[in-house]
């Protein structure tokens, strides 16, 4: 299970900087839902292998994500799971 304990070591494992790129806080809240999940979003993306039109974003399949944003400018920071490796 992903818990922020989970991401937390997975970011730090990385070097990942924790202050805001923008206002240089550290107040990062989640963008998903609520519970042991609420860091998690879905990026929607392009689909190569659909045979549609390039360039048409399908709303229901993407990147599962990290997501978080800045309590404090509202900054939004996403981090691809498959390369934590979660
Ligand atoms: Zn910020």
């Amino acid at each position: 299970m992903i818990t922020r304990d989970v991401l937390a070591k997975a970011l730090d494992k990385r070097g990942a900087k924790l202050e805001c790129p923008v206002c240089g806080k550290k107040e990062w809240l989640p963008m998903g839902i609520s519970g042991e999940l609420e860091t998690l979003v879905l990026m929607p993306g392009v689909r190569a292998d659909t045979g549609g039109i390039a360039g048409v974003v399908e709303l229901d399949w993407g990147y599962p994500v990290a997501g978080f944003y800045c309590g404090n400018c509202g900054f939004v920071r996403l981090h691809r799971l498959d390369a934590l490796r979660l």
